[in-house]
């Protein structure tokens, strides 16, 4: 294969920039010619496309956000959407594509892969919710943001001796949260994966309280319900002084830390690589912090869990 595309797609994630970048450079160190697709497969539709050389990928390793910019585009659903990127990927002769992304994106490259135009997923996500892999691009530099912001949360909670509540991203997955719980030490988390365990919050701040602890910092993904529901919740369950803080969208920004950087830079380059050995319709990942691969299939069809070892252990260590 002497060309190939790369993209981003879906939610944008810290090192998605450190994974283009070694895309491009591994794979101009193989002597073939990359071309870069913005703003997803949307991008792809339309043309944008334009080739990338060594300096295209200079200064962006410690940069958030994706350079070649994301979307989410519901025309690449459909045969005819599809048809239309793959048009394009003729016009400039790309014969493969790695996809930076999440499961959406997996499933816009395995239609691809189905058509003749291999594709290799790597997996870019804050919310680690891919199976197959340890950890996802973003993931440890959002878990810096919450526990940054949550810490400066617990100065105040201290100060004003009360209840914070903090809503952090996770729709599906739990990670973000569980990890954030144990990090910060959490009084309580709520995770999608355990979606009735308020009654629990409710025992443990009453114990505390009892016991003469003064402020609780409780962990709510979004998945399991707004933070500003579980706020009032609370405050009618205990009568504590109860504020709550959303994160939002800072969760997504920021320079990548040096983890994700180094996973991104080890899962691109990789990705390259089966590319070169004609693999096709694969995602790439890492397991106990060695480089694998999945049919995209195999990917699609399990579902990423949490890991309840350490769900028991942020209650144990929060008792
Ligand atoms: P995130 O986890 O951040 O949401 P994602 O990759 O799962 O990322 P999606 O919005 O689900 O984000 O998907 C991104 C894009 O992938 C979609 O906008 C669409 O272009 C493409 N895509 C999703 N599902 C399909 C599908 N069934 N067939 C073809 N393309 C798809």
């Amino acid at each position: 294969m002497k060309k190939i595309g790369v993209l981003t797609s879906g939610g944008d994630a810290p090192g998605m920039n450190a994974a283009i970048r070694a895309v491009v450079r591994k794979a101009i160190y193989h002597n073939m010619e990359v071309y870069g697709v913005k703003y997803g497969f949307q991008g792809l539709i339309e043309g944008n496309i334009e080739k990338m050389e060594l300096g295209s990928v200079g200064d962006i390793i410690q940069r958030g956000g994706t350079k070649l910019y994301s979307a989410r585009c519901d025309e690449f659903k459909t045969e005819e959407g599809q048809l239309k990127g793959i048009d394009q990927l003729n016009k400039f002769g790309i014969e493969g594509l790695v996809v930076i992304g999440g499961d959406g994106s997996f499933m816009g490259a395995k239609k691809l892969t189905e058509k003749g135009y291999p594709c290799i997923g790597v997996p870019g996500t804050i919310d680690n919710d891919i199976p197959g892999t340890d950890f996802t691009i973003g993931f440890d530099t959002a878990l810096n943001t919450i526990i940054e912001a949550i810490d400066k949360i617990r100065d105040t909670a201290t100060s004003h001796e009360r209840t914070y509540v903090v809503e952090v991203m996770g729709r599906d997955a739990g990670d973000l949260a569980l990890w954030a719980g144990l990090a910060d030490g959490a009084e309580s988390v709520l995770i999608p994966e355990k979606p009735d365990e308020f009654h629990e919050v409710i025992e443990r701040l009453k114990r505390g309280h009892d016991r003469g602890k003064k402020h609780s910092i409780i962990i709510v993904a979004e998945g399991v319900g707004s933070g500003v529901e579980f706020g009032q919740r609370i405050k009618e369950a205990t009568n504590l002084e109860t504020r709550v803080t959303v994160l939002g969208h800072t969760q997504r920004g920021g320079s990548p830390t040096a983890t994700d950087r180094v996973l991104a830079s080890r899962l691109g380059a990789f990705a390259v690589d089966l590319i070169i050995e004609g693999k096709a319709g694969r995602v790439v990942g890492i397991e106990r912090n060695q480089l694998v691969d999945h049919d995209i299939l195999e990917v699609l069809n399990q579902k990423h869990t949490v890991d309840f070892d350490m769900y028991r252990l942020s209650k144990e260590l929060s008792i």
